[in-house]
């Protein structure tokens, strides 16, 4: 029964998310958005995540609700404003299996490292859809990866050990030419850039004692993407 609920609910917001175009998908477009599910059957991986989610809860201040997507050949996440749980306010991101699978079998360390800063990414726009950063188009993911690089290094120090090179060099290989394209997220460099100086700024202030606060990082990532 409790399953039922479960596949209703996860058909349901697929049904919604289908028909809804804002948002950011890291590949391709809406009409290649999969099924959602809670869980991914591998009650140890899942709780790994949770851990993962409440982490990115406190550090961007906001609550989306979250899904596995069912992203099949193309790996893919997603944020959207779209509120999928009355409880969480704050719209709702998804990442793809097929994203992670593709993740961890580049990852030389055997970490996955880059699958919590895709993740932190997508945090990343739910904080502009709920303070708004004024920014468009590239800027919005350029944006976005900055916070996701901020979010790298208090990862790295204070909660889980993380490859730094390792997710940057996939933020690297995300980067696209695609100047004209709605979906352009900033050149290999540019994205490269926006994560590794969103690292310094808050490894910076650490190693100052200092504390960056999410209105500081928000504020430094919009200055910084602008030069773009
Ligand atoms: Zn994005």
């Amino acid at each position: 029964m409790k399953t039922n609920v479960l596949t209703s609910i996860a058909i349901l917001l697929f049904a919604t998310l289908t028909t809804f175009g804002q948002g950011c998908f890291l590949n391709g477009s809406s009409s290649n958005l999969g099924q959602t599910t809670k869980f991914s059957g591998n009650p140890n991986f899942d709780q790994i995540n949770t851990q993962e989610y409440y982490y990115l809860v406190q550090k961007f201040g906001v609550s989306p609700d979250l899904y596995y997507l069912q992203d099949g050949d193309t790996p893919n996440a997603y944020a959207t404003p779209k509120v999928s749980n009355p409880n969480l306010q704050d719209g709702t991101v998804l990442i793809g299996f097929s994203l992670i699978q593709q993740e961890c079998l580049q990852s030389s360390s055997g970490t996955c490292s880059a699958i919590p800063i895709v993740m932190a990414h997508e945090f990343a726009h739910i904080v502009d859809f709920k303070f708004g950063t004024g920014l468009s188009g590239k800027h919005k993911e350029l944006f976005a990866d900055y916070l996701a690089g901020c979010y790298m290094y208090f990862r790295s120090v204070e909660f889980k050990t993380t490859f730094v090179q390792e997710a940057a060099l996939s933020f690297f290989q995300k980067g696209d030419y695609s100047f004209n394209s709605p979906q352009h997220h900033g050149t290999p460099n540019q994205r490269y850039n926006c994560l590794m100086n969103g690292y310094q700024l808050a490894y910076n202030m650490s190693m100052r004692g200092q504390h960056l606060s999410l209105q500081g990082a928000v504020n430094a990532a919009i200055q910084y993407v602008r030069r773009f």
